[in-house]
């Protein structure tokens, strides 16, 4: 956000994003060429980017105030996932050519709610106009201790797999917007709607279990697109074979209810993604240490299934302990 091209530009900067750099050592009131960060001693920095379009991560229509702050949600997540504190981020702004100031100020306060959520602000970042619809990209930066940072690729046969949260409620939630008379047929009551439309809109990324994970996880990442395709990919990553239990997916009162009435809408819940919570993969030897500090943290957690041998294959199990035929494993970009 360092080079004011316009009077416009430079004013937007002003008033609706150096308010969040204001507390960022090294952001120099985005009146800079460029951020400065400063490691702490024996960290190294854990980097990771997200972008969210108009239309495609979000429905026309959607507050701005959630768009921002699912925009920052959505890239702690990664870092949550690699064991890394968030500390400072850069956003990129594409803003259509029809200019609405109330919208912009929705957005600056949903990321000014995330910052504070998130413990981390903004550094530095960029504005342009689009003839296209609004997009977002986030880079958000976390520090973890040298050589800590937990991969994808670090499962070994006979962990055990875990996820934090409930899943499927965001993918339900989307369904909800994009039909709402399915409420009716999922017997949905006001307050079951009302949690799945908050689960969509607001991501809430456990950064209480940052550390725990570091301290335990051989291998570990957020769910995103589907918590059957991330599994996989987690396992590809490690070159080992899954075994994922449906039955044992963590539900929210109103999911539970849902599939309860329309029971295949395990596909959406199990595939359907935009979860945003983790999936973490802990030896035998630290599961104890690892479940007893989550509970002591408050950090909901249930274990979904376990790291079998590469020969096995990755699996999704169902009732009858028979693997379940699905269309697709998660959602797809391309
Ligand atoms: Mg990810």
């Amino acid at each position: 956000m360092a080079k004011p091209t316009s009077d416009g530009e430079f004013c937007i900067i002003e008033r609706y994003f150096a308010p969040l750099a204001r507390n960022t050592a090294g952001a120099f009131n985005l009146k800079d060429d460029a951020g400065l960060i400063s490691p702490p001693d024996g960290h190294e920095a854990v980097l990771t980017t997200d972008m969210i379009v108009g239309g495609v991560h979000y429905l026309e229509g959607a507050a701005p105030r959630d768009i921002g702050y699912k925009a920052l949600a959505v890239n702690i997540s990664d870092l949550c996932a690699k064991g890394a504190k968030p500390s400072v981020y850069l956003l990129s702004v594409a803003l259509p050519e029809k200019l609405d100031p109330a919208w912009l100020e929705g957005l600056s306060e949903g990321l000014s709610e995330a910052q504070s959520d998130f413990g981390c602000t903004l550094l530095g970042g960029d504005t342009v106009r689009t003839p296209g619809p609004a997009a977002l990209s986030i880079t958000a930066i976390g520090f973890v201790p040298a050589g800590r940072m937990v991969h994808r690729s670090g499962a070994r046969p006979g962990d055990r797999v875990y996820v934090t949260g409930t899943i499927g409620d965001a993918a339900l939630g989307l369904a909800l917007l994009r039909d709402p008379k399915s409420a009716s047929s999922g017997h949905l009551s006001p307050d079951h709607k009302e949690h799945l439309l908050n689960r969509h809109r607001r991501p809430r990324p456990p950064v209480t279990a940052i550390e725990v994970v570091r301290n335990h996880a051989n291998a570990a990442m957020d769910i995103s697109d589907g918590l059957a395709g991330d599994f996989a990919k987690l396992c590809a990553a490690s070159n080992v074979g899954g075994r994922l239990d449906s039955t044992a997916v963590p539900l929210s009162d109103a999911a539970r209810q849902w599939l309860g009435a329309e029971p295949a809408r395990l596909a959406d819940i199990i595939t359907g993604g935009d979860d945003y919570e983790l999936l973490a993969t802990v030896p035998q030897n630290a599961q104890e240490n690892f479940e007893g500090e989550c509970c002591c943290s408050a950090i909901p957690l249930k274990a979904i299934g376990e790291i079998i041998d590469p020969g096995g294959g990755f699996s999704v199990l169902g009732e009858d302990g028979k693997a379940l035929e699905l269309e697709l494993l998660s959602y797809a970009h391309f």
